[in-house]
């Protein structure tokens, strides 16, 4: 079944809501009810509990032990823990059972105790955007939505040791991965996430990113669910976008475009786009022009983020006068912004680098730091 399945065989709870835990159970001939699957799915999702033992109102005998025959429940290991004193990023490395890794990020939010997760959604990634380890490092395989939730669940047991009020508040796929290349993967753990049974995170505090795969963003918008969703742009001139984003030689601008008209007309308000901000590169003249002519009638929020670095290849970040002016362009076209920080940078902590690391220990190739756009400052 979707978002289940094990490399021992054996389905794993944390990709279970409660309706799917009594179907699943149903099919191996075990009866469970409504309530009883409640109370299963948040003892171990919700609770971070490992044994059925410690449920405070147990449950009937034979249900226990067939829920702890038939379910894995083991979560992922913590290789790596990485805190960046100077941003309050903390960077986890986890180890999957195959022994793949990936990585998740614990974002601060302005209200004290309160965080966001970034979160992988795929070993690697096929992409390739110019700007990013993770493309460097390829597509290795997809990840289960339970071991998405897995991750969810390490950081926030961390949490919880560190700082018991501590609370989660929000979801973010932008680490490692596409998204929308794993769609049913990605959207079953965030209805996990977002399930009272499961993480507890509203669903409009839960947002999924995409380098812009259009036969995803329309079924997206045609199964009408309402976790935020951002688009990559980074440019919106054809051969610019191409060559940052090598995916757009696939779907064009217009065509992203016509699919966001689809979530905009399913959503309301404004459509939200990614904006790499490279000094130089994708803030002139030309890039207002087709953000003009391509987006005609479409509301929409520019999420402007640094690029992460400076490199060989000349990228660099804009300065604040480049981004100021900008910035002030958009507006007077009516476009909304909000600059995003990369955090964490100083710690191996934007995505992909922690990964990158190990790999380069492994004698694999690594390459400089992608982006994460994620905490807001101003223009
Ligand atoms: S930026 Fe995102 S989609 Fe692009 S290669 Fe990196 S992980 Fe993949």
């Amino acid at each position: 079944m979707l978002g289940e399945e094990t490399t021992s065989g054996r389905p794993h709870l944390f990709g279970l809501r409660p309706p799917d835990l009594v179907a699943a159970l149903a099919a191996r001939g075990v009866e469970c009810t409504d309530a009883e699957s409640r109370r299963i799915c948040a003892h171990f999702v919700s609770h971070g509990q490992t044994s059925l033992r410690t449920l405070r109102r147990p449950v009937r005998r034979p249900l226990r032990e067939a829920v702890e025959a038939i379910f894995e429940r083991e979560g992922l290991t913590l290789v790596e823990r990485v805190r960046d004193d100077d941003d309050g990023f903390v960077k986890y490395l986890f180890r999957h059972a195959d022994g793949a890794l990936t990585e998740a990020v614990r974002i601060p939010l302005e209200r004290a105790g309160r965080y966001t997760l970034c979160l992988s959604s795929q070993v690697g990634c096929a992409m390739r955007c110019g700007f990013c380890a993770t493309g460097a490092l390829g597509l290795r395989r997809n990840l289960r939505a339970w071991e998405i939730v897995a991750a969810f669940a390490g950081v926030r047991d961390d949490l919880a040791r560190e700082h018991p009020e501590g609370r989660i508040h929000g979801a973010v796929f932008m680490g490692q991965g596409e998204p929308f290349h794993n769609y049913d993967e990605v959207v079953r753990a965030a209805q996990v996430l977002s399930d009272p049974c499961g993480g507890r995170i509203t669903q409009e505090a839960i947002t999924i990113s995409t380098v812009g795969l259009v036969p995803q963003i329309r079924r997206y918008a045609a199964e009408g669910h309402v976790f935020r969703l951002i688009v990559s742009m980074t440019s919106a001139v054809a051969e610019r976008r191409s060559t940052l984003l090598p995916v757009a030689g696939r779907f064009a601008v217009a065509e992203v475009v016509d699919a966001l008209r689809a979530v905009q007309a399913r959503h309301g308000g404004r459509v939200t786009v990614a904006w790499v901000l490279m000094g130089g590169v994708n803030h002139g003249e030309d890039e207002l022009e087709a953000l003009r002519t391509q987006f005609e009638g479409v509301p929409l929020r520019i999420n402007l983020i640094d690029v992460n670095r400076w490199a060989e290849d000349g990228t660099r970040r804009a300065t604040d006068e480049e981004r100021h002016d900008f910035v002030g362009r958009l507006h007077a076209m009516g476009i909304a912004t909000q600059r995003r920080y990369s955090g964490g940078r100083n710690k191996h902590a934007a995505c992909g680098m922690l990964a990158a690391r190990h790999e380069e220990q492994m004698g694999a190739v690594p390459r400089e730091a992608p982006f994460q756009g994620l905490v807001e400052l101003d223009a």
